[in-house]
């Protein structure tokens, strides 16, 4: 299954992945996901939003256990992160087969569709749609970097985007998702085990700010006479990070647009994005708040206006205790063990669906912590003692 995947998407420039929703190599994994599913007799559809499912047993039966990721890419985006958790879900089944389990709940395997947000710009669309926490309004007014809407790629692909939206029927019909991922940190490779359960995901936001200054020539304009928002925006970013240092957080200025973006031309305006999580709300307004301080403060000095937009926001995400604790021991039943139960900085599906249904992460150690790059990796041991932790998830869950 690895070795099939692998091409699909790949830049021969890069080496990172290039699958955005509703393209070629979309289609390539979609084609992909469904030869899986019929290759194991299980019934496959595709939702009113665009995520797939491979059904064993009755999906009308109800309390089933799902599991499952995604199979899209950020730009340039590594093997592993979404990827791993559908072959090792696939994987699982095979290895559950082998074991002579015998299932009394329905299960699935599902790839939710644009998770990344590569190309419309919102991460984890297919299920913030099912959830009912995307409108279908607000999905229409999705627009790729061509100006093609989320509709008409879809319908491009030859799926029709008339039904998309809330999707509780479907919702009502799942127990439990337990979504395997690639850890997105180093966190296990600290704690040297391969595999950890997920407890929380970091509320998370972006913010906009705007330095606007005035424009003029970089030669002829005495430095006393500059409205120059550049240096502010360098201030704030410094900020950024002694803000984050202090808290325990993460702050990150990773997109900045400048105009008229000339050599030779004092900018206009700078406008630079803030992405920052920390482990709780009070600690994230805390450094969101000291860095929109500063920033203030350089740009007054500067004589440089800002503005500071919220562009979106994702609270905690607490996994449902119940089924956190029940995987916990599930993993540590065997061994004895007790299983790193950790909170994450990354958004995923499973945060989504949380507050609908009861939702649990399962992570694979990557030993370099890197990821959205090529460089991601995951050793091959890690990746099988994904799989095998997984199947004993679902045998518990599944075969009780
Ligand atoms: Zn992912």
């Amino acid at each position: 299954m690895w070795a099939e995947l692998l091409p699909v998407g790949r830049s021969s420039a890069s080496g990172g992945y290039r699958r955005y929703a509703w393209t070629g190599a979309d289609a390539e994994c979609r084609t992909w996901f469904r030869e899986q599913a019929e290759a194991r007799g299980m019934a496959h559809e595709t939702d009113r939003n665009g995520n797939q499912w491979a059904w064993l047993g009755d999906p009308a039966a109800g309390d089933a256990v799902v599991t499952g990721s995604h199979l899209d890419s950020v730009p340039d985006g590594g093997a592993f992160d979404g990827p791993l958790g559908v072959v090792s879900s696939f994987a699982a089944l095979d290895e559950l087969r082998d074991r002579g389990a015998r299932f009394t709940r329905p299960v699935a395997v599902v790839n939710f569709g644009d998770e990344e947000g590569a190309r419309f710009g919102l991460a984890c669309v297919g299920s913030r749609l099912t959830a009912g926490r995307l409108t279908a309004e607000e999905a229409h007014r999705l627009t790729d970097g061509d100006g093609i809407t989320l509709p008409q790629a879809m319908e491009a692909a030859g799926y029709d985007p008339g039904a998309i939206g809330p999707d509780p029927e479907r919702l009502a019909r799942i127990g439990a998702f337990v979504e395997l991922h690639v850890e997105q940190g180093r966190a296990l490779d600290l704690t040297g085990d391969a595999v950890g359960v997920a407890s929380a995901i970091w509320p998370h936001g972006r913010w906009r700010f705007d330095f606007h200054g005035e424009a003029n020539h970089a030669g002829t304009t005495r430095l006393a006479d500059r409205r120059d928002p550049m240096p502010s925006y360098a201030e704030t970013v410094l900020a950024a990070r002694r803000e984050a240092e202090l808290a325990g957080a993460v702050a990150t200025f990773g997109k900045i647009s400048v105009e008229p973006n000339g050599v030779n031309a004092i900018p206009s305006l700078v406008r630079g994005w803030l992405d920052s999580r920390a482990a709780d709300q009070e600690t994230l307004d805390g450094v969101v708040t000291g860095i929109e301080k500063a920033a203030r403060e350089y740009a007054a000095a500067h004589g440089v206006d800002l503005d500071v937009v919220r562009e979106s926001f994702t609270p905690v995400v607490e996994f449902d205790h119940a089924l956190r604790d029940e995987v916990a021991r599930i993993l540590g039943r065997d061994t004895g063990l007790t299983v790193p139960v950790l909170a994450t900085g990354a958004g995923h599906d499973a945060g989504i669906l949380s507050d609908r249904i009861p939702t649990a992460m399962l992570f694979v150690r990557n030993p370099t912590g890197v990821s959205h790059s090529p460089a991601e990796s995951a050793t091959e041991d890690d990746c099988l003692a994904g799989v095998r932790a997984l199947a004993d998830v679902l045998e518990g869950l599944a075969c009780r």
